[in-house]
Parts: C-alpha cells; sequence; structure tokens
C-alpha cells in the first residue's frame, strides 16, 4: 500500500514525501483511514512502528478546517512525559509544514507565560502532559469544553507514573462527543478497562505482540560483579567503538555516579533523569540529538517515546525492575528497521529481574562474549566457588578473578553467541536465589516500584570491604527473622541476604551463565549451528 491510497490530504501528502517515507508502515496503514473516518481507535503498538504519524497526519487534515477560539482547544494529545510531548510536538510540525495549524504544548518545567500567551491566541493542537494540564485548567487558563479530539499516548506507561486519575480527571472535563485515540505498547486487563471507559466502538488494531523485541536488535546479558560494572561498561564502550548509546540505570543517584564516572573516564556522556531541571533535561537531549554528546546516561525517564535515529547501543547497566521497561529501553536503538545492539549487564543480585524480563521475552537473552570481558565475567563455576567459601576472596588484583585460566585466548565474536539451551528462562528459576537467601515472593509478585526507584545499592550505600556485614553469615536467625527482612524487602533478591558482593546462585544457573563462552575454539553459536541473522531476537 502507499501512502496515497489512505486518504491523506496533497498537503500532508507532500510533508511526508519531504520526511522521506516510501511507505506507510502497519499501523500506519490500519489505522490512518480509520482516524480519518471518525471513528475511535484502539491501538496496541510500541514506539518505533511510527505510530506518532499514524495519529499526526490523519489529525492534521481533520483540524485543517475550522478555527480555534481563545483558550478552547480544538484537540488534546496527552503523553506522559515532556520529552514524549515535545517529540509529538516535533510531529506535528514536520507532517503539517504545509498547513497552517497552531498548537501548543504543556510541558511541566517550562514558562507558564509562554505557554499561557499561545492558549490565549486558540490552538487547534493542544500537546501536555496530564500534570501541567490540570494545573492549567485550575488557574481558569483553558477550557476544554471543544476538544472534539482526544489522543492519549503511551497509556501503559500513564499507567506505571500514576497519572491516571488525573487522565480521568482531564477525559471527564471533555465533551462527551468526540473522537478518541488511544495507545498503549501493552494491553493488560486494567488499560483495557480504561480503554473501555474512554473509548465508543473502537477500531482495534494491534500491529506486534505486545512485549516483543524489534527484531533488528541484537540483544546480549554480560554476567558480572556489582563491583565490575563500571569497568565492564567502559570495556563494552571501547571494544565496540559505541559513539552513539543510551545507558540505562534504574536510579537517578546512579545516574549521575555513573555520568560523573564515565566523564572521568574521558567518554563524552551527558545524563539525564526526571529530577534534574526541565530547561537541562532539554538542553541535555538537544546536544545529544545533535551528536554533539556521544553517550545518554539516563534514568528511564527517557526509556519511552524518545526518537533519536542512529543510536547503535543501548546499555542496561541495571536490569529495570519492571521487566516490561527492558523492551522500551532497547527500543532506543534498532529504529525503523536499522540495527541496534542492547547489552544488559547483570550481577548476581539481578538475577529474579532478569528472569522477569526472559519470562516477559519469552526466550532466553544470548550471553554477550566479548573477549576483553572474560576475566571480569562472572562463569557458573566462579559462582559455585565463592559461594563455597562464604565470600569473595579479597585482595585479588582486578582481572584475576576468573574461577579458572583460560587455556587459550580466542578471538571475541563479533556478535552475541546464541544461547545454546533454549529452554525459557522462566522455567529454570527457582524461588530461592541462594541458599542463604529466604524464600522470596515471584519476580511478578513482588510490589511494582516507580521506574525510578532502586533495585540495588548504590557504591556509597554498600558496606566498605573491611567491614562485617550485616547478616552476612545469618543462619541464626530464626526463619521469622528471615521472612521478616524478606517481607520488608520491596525488590526481592538484589537487597535481601545475599548482599551485593557474595556471589550465590543457590543451585540455580541463569540461562546466561548456562552459555558457553568460555569453552575454547568456539563461539555457543557455533554449537547451535545457528547463522547470524537468526540470533537476532
Ligand atoms: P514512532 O513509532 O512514532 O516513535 O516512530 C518511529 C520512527 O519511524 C520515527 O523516526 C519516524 O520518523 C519513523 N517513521 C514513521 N513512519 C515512517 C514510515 N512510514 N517510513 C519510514 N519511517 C517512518
Amino acid at each position: 500500500m502507499d501512502f496515497a491510497d489512505l486518504g491523506l490530504t496533497p498537503d500532508t501528502l507532500k510533508a511526508v514525501s519531504d520526511a522521506g517515507y516510501l511507505t506507510p508502515t502497519p499501523i500506519q496503514e490500519q489505522a490512518i483511514p480509520v482516524v480519518l473516518m471518525g471513528r475511535d481507535v484502539l491501538g496496541v503498538a510500541q514506539t518505533g512502528t511510527g505510530k506518532t504519524a499514524a495519529f499526526t497526519m490523519p489529525m492534521i487534515d481533520i483540524l485543517a478546517d475550522g478555527r480555534a477560539k481563545a483558550r478552547m482547544p480544538r484537540s488534546l494529545i496527552i503523553a506522559p512525559t515532556r520529552e514524549l510531548a515535545a517529540q509529538i510536538a516535533d510531529n506535528f510540525a514536520k507532517y503539517g509544514k504545509y498547513q497552517s495549524l497552531s498548537m501548543a504544548l504543556l510541558i511541566g518545567g517550562s514558562s507558564f507565560t509562554d505557554q499561557e500567551k499561545a492558549l490565549e491566541r486558540g490552538v487547534d493542537v493542544l500537546i501536555a502532559t496530564p500534570g501541567r494540564l490540570l494545573d492549567l485548567y485550575e488557574r481558569g487558563r483553558i477550557l476544554l469544553n471543544d476538544v472534539k479530539l482526544l489522543v492519549i499516548d503511551e497509556a501503559d506507561r500513564m499507567l506505571d507514573m500514576g497519572f491516571i486519575p488525573d487522565v480521568e480527571r482531564i477525559v471527564g472535563l471533555l465533551p462527551k462527543i468526540r473522537q478518541t485515540l488511544f495507545f498503549s505498547a501493552t494491553m493488560d486487563k486494567e488499560i483495557k478497562k480504561l480503554a473501555d471507559k474512554f473509548l465508543m466502538n473502537p477500531k482495534e488494531i494491534a500491529v506486534s505482540l505486545p512485549a516483543t523485541a524489534a527484531t533488528t536488535i541484537e540483544q546480549g546479558v554480560v554476567a558480572v560483579r556489582n563491583d565490575d560494572k563500571r569497568e565492564a561498561l567502559r570495556r563494552i564502550l571501547r571494544v565496540k567503538d559505541v559513539h552513539n548509546a543510551f545507558i540505562f540505570c534504574n536510579r537517578k543517584k546512579d545516574v549521575d555516579i555513573l555520568y560523573k564516572s564515565l566523564t572521568s573516564h574521558g567518554f563524552d556522556a551527558v545524563a539525564l533523569h526526571g529530577d534534574m531541571p526541565q530547561s537541562k533535561r532539554n538542553e541535555t537531549l538537544a546536544k545529544f540529538k545533535a551528536g554533539e554528546a556521544e553517550l545518554l546516561v539516563c534514568s528511564d525517564v527517557a526509556a519511552r517515546g524518545l526518537d533519536i535515529s542512529n543510536v547503535s547501543h543501548v546499555i542496561n547497566f541495571d536490569v529495570p525492575v519492571n521487566a516490561e521497561d527492558y523492551i522500551h529501553r532497547i527500543g532506543r536503538t534498532g529504529r525503523a528497521g536499522k540495527e541496534g545492539h542492547a547489552y544488559t549487564l547483570a550481577s548476581p543480585a539481578d538475577v529474579k529481574l532478569l528472569a522477569a524480563v526472559e519470562k516477559m521475552l519469552k526466550q532466553a537473552i544470548p550471553t554477550l562474549v566479548i573477549d576483553e570481558l572474560a576475566e571480569l565475567t562472572i562463569s557458573s563455576s566462579d559462582a559455585s566457588d565463592e559461594k563455597s567459601t562464604g565470600k569473595r576472596e579479597r585482595g585479588r588484583p582486578r582481572g584475576g578473578r576468573s574461577a579458572k585460566p583460560r587455556a587459550k585466548k580466542e578471538p571475541a565474536p563479533k556478535t552475541v553467541a546464541a544461547q545454546s539451551d533454549s529452554t525459557p528462562a522462566v522455567e529454570q528459576v527457582p524461588d530461592t536465589v541462594s541458599e542463604a537467601a529466604p524464600k522470596a515472593a515471584s519476580a511478578e509478585a513482588l510490589p511494582q516500584p516507580s521506574p525510578e526507584s532502586p533495585p540495588e545499592k548504590t557504591e556509597s550505600e554498600k558496606p566498605k570491604a573491611d567491614q562485617p556485614r550485616k547478616n552476612r553469615d545469618d543462619d541464626r536467625r530464626s526463619p521469622n527473622e528471615r521472612a521478616r527482612k524478606t517481607r520488608r524487602n520491596p525488590h526481592g533478591i538484589a537487597e535481601m541476604d545475599i548482599g551485593d558482593d557474595v556471589i550465590a546462585f543457590g543451585g540455580f544457573t541463569p540461562a546466561f551463565l548456562q552459555d558457553a563462552p568460555y569453552r575454547a575454539g568456539e563461539s555457543a553459536r557455533s554449537q547451535t549451528g545457528q547463522s547470524e541473522d537468526e540470533t537476532d531476537s
């Protein structure tokens, strides 16, 4: 199908052609004609599928006729983050450049005065984050009773971020007769319930299975101790010659720490997280987008929706707390059919989180084999050796930690070795992580923290090496005491008894340790007989 077959106006088609798009993506092909007919849409689509254009293009044509009155926007788009809202505004500017629609962007962290002025003039399209929109509404600066078209973008993210009550309030202020387009990357029960509330007889469009990664992304896991993550990251950046990457941390504090560490090692990095002033966030993003900084160290505020082309790598410095965020994070690379690489550093404390990610993906993530990382990488034998001594051997020089010296150095394979055991990781996950750790709730049953909340301790929070570790040999605690400790811990294994530097997987060998990266002379890929292409998952 061609864009010309979708019913768009010549002006929009011209803008599409200027953008260099040859054919519509599946969500565009299905959604554009339906939106142009005035029907509600329930779209299940992740970022990277072209969904923003799927709603902005027809909206531009629908709104082309008519005039906005002061303070009464004709359409409203609600987005969860400021960055996403700003990106939607960019899309309007790009596809609407031959039409004279007016637009306002209402996001926190920017001046009220400018936003109020824009509203005062009257806008065809209002793009807003929920909090700022309600603020302006409460100040009497905006009236929503002329909104004929509503878009709710990234509904699942809104839910995660606790914005749904605000969204419900906003929708309650809109006319009942309107067109509503509702998009979400996933469609679980709660989201479906919301959609049922907001939509009338919608056309349901799902362009890919929820929670699947783009097939152009090479994924890999590197198993390292928590203390070695930064060194491992630096080596990956150097060996893979990474010049354009997102590096995700779970906590804002760790974003700052890692950013400082990388810059002190001479890397060209910038940092982005939700505690930074909006002006700084904009400046940082603009710098990274323009290629003026190579590495964006960030929290999950940058995980969704951000569309920056040619990002070659995503590196998860931490395994995300919410498994679904893995999909969103790695979706920053491999965009629009391009090749991308997504690597995850996983320490023993991340085992449960990683298992949850693999369960969601319905496949094990292959082990990333890089020769230069071998001395840092944990092998299963390392794990059991250290477990048997109960603690890590002190005073060993960095790089001397491999359980067994490698017989022969193999050249680093260029791509990820395929998992030789294709058994889904979820089936291999026991309830306990280590023998020392009490039974933990399953990863899914754990309370869902906010996207930026901590799954593990930072370097500064960790006990000093020579201090006795609290509860290190806690066998004397009663089962009740252990259970209490487990309950107190909101995030499962990472902060339970195993501690950050105690290497113990109990009887469990996670999928990423079952590979055979150390087998001399052959990669696991060659053992499976898979081609390079087949390992892209
Ligand atoms: P989105 O899913 O909206 O974040 O879009 C992902 C990327 O795909 C953006 O960089 C768009 O510019 C690009 N894109 C959208 N539609 C098309 C298309 N039909 N052909 C090629 N690229 C597209």
